[in-house]
């Protein structure tokens, strides 16, 4: 079958904007003495921005997803890369093979990485993850997490114990207050103590811990922090917590699409209600007639429409289906504007769709800027 391409709905990456939010994280955080882990699974590990990372020298890559530094690697890069999901047992292998670093919370794998590293003739460095309250990866039992230490020193020749980190905020929704960052040095205080040496990496955590950078109260020892978020989109600091990133670009990532209708209708839907494309049972407010336009799009491209920004005032997004989504222009109407068939329209990201958006293979991804 041939695959015609007519170019939208579109994702236009600005390279320039990218290197200028990291070259901006990667300086305040040189400033408070912490390297940066530029994470790229946010937009899907392309190529082109993961280059841009490589190019501000940043100190490592990093991603959740193995496949995604796979294909750095074998493009040539040069920057160290870390894995930052706890590996798979089945991609240990893999993991050596592709990473220089990875985080870890299970003696299982850290001995299969061992092995592995044995067998490709490679020292693979190994950071522990402590679990200080957000309840994802990581030991919760400290006692338990120094002797791992002390098992991945003394017996695993093939793994450098490089240090230790913690993650909060994904999922416990836990604030990285100096006090909670404050535990995970009280776990490395314990496990320098034990191996009698200190150790390199303090990784205080992703996003949510450059708070503490941007607040000037950084725990001291902490020396390297995994960005994602902050970078790519500069989004929540500013709009969850009120941080003033004004000196960054929220608009790296720009969504194109097509309006395919425009038509004045009910906004109640008409007849006997059931369920959405999606199963799902939806109040719709009755606000008469209304002129609404559709886009050649929907959630298989990004997920949740409520996370799509339009950039033109006086649009607001009324729902979706696998591949419609629906737009209320009465506002922009009544200011003097309208839509036509044809026209493009222009839509800002969240993390959520950012990441949806840049996996999908439906969606032409376009880089400027360079
Ligand atoms: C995703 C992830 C990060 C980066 O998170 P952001 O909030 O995007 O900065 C850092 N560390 C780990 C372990 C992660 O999974």
């Amino acid at each position: 079958m041939a695959y015609i391409k007519h170019g939208y709905p579109k994702l236009v990456v600005d390279l320039g904007k990218l290197r200028h939010n990291i070259e901006y994280v990667k300086g305040l955080c040189a400033d408070e003495g912490v390297e940066i882990a530029g994470v790229i699974k946010g937009c899907t590990g392309l190529v082109p921005c993961a280059r841009e990372y490589e190019k501000a020298g940043v100190k490592f890559i990093a991603s959740s997803r193995l496949e995604q530094l796979a294909a750095l690697k074998e493009e040539g890069f040069k920057t160290p890369l870390l894995m930052v999901r706890i590996p798979m047992l089945s991609e240990a292998e893999d993991i050596v093979r592709y990473c220089d670093y990875s985080l870890n919370s299970e003696m299982v794998v850290l001995r299969e990485l061992d092995k592995c590293a044995g067998e490709q003739g490679k020292i693979h460095n190994v950071i522990l993850m402590a679990d200080c309250g957000d309840l994802r990866e990581g030991w919760w039992d400290k006692d338990e997490m120094v002797a791992a230490a002390l098992t991945v020193e003394k017996e695993l020749a093939n793994l450098h114990l490089a240090g230790v980190g913690f993650n909060v905020g994904c999922y416990g929704s836990i604030v990285a207050t100096p006090e909670k960052i404050g535990e995970l040095i009280e776990v490395a205080d314990r496990i320098e103590a034990a191996l009698g040496r200190p150790l390199e990496i303090l990784s205080g955590g992703a996003t949510s811990s450059f708070m503490r950078v941007l607040d000037g109260n950084l725990p001291e020892r902490v020396n390297m922090l995994r960005i994602g978020e902050a970078i790519l989109l500069a989004y929540d600091l500013p709009v969850l917590y009120g941080y003033d990133l004004s000196a960054m670009h929220q608009d790296v990532f720009t969504l194109q699409a097509e309006v395919i209708e425009v038509k004045d209708k009910p906004s109640h839907p008409v007849g006997e209600r059931g369920f959405d494309a999606f199963g799902h049972q939806i109040e719709y407010e009755d606000r008469g007639i209304r002129r609404r336009a559709l886009i050649a799009l929907g959630k298989c491209d990004y997920g949740d429409p409520d996370d799509l920004l339009p950039r033109m005032e006086g649009i607001e997004i009324l729902g979706a289906s696998s591949d419609h989504t629906i737009l209320d222009i009465q506002d922009l109407v009544d200011q003097g504007g309208d839509l036509k068939v044809g026209d493009i329209i222009e839509f800002d990201l969240k993390y959520s769709t950012m990441v949806y958006l840049t996996n999908s293979a439906n969606i032409e991804k376009v880089f400027v800027g360079e």
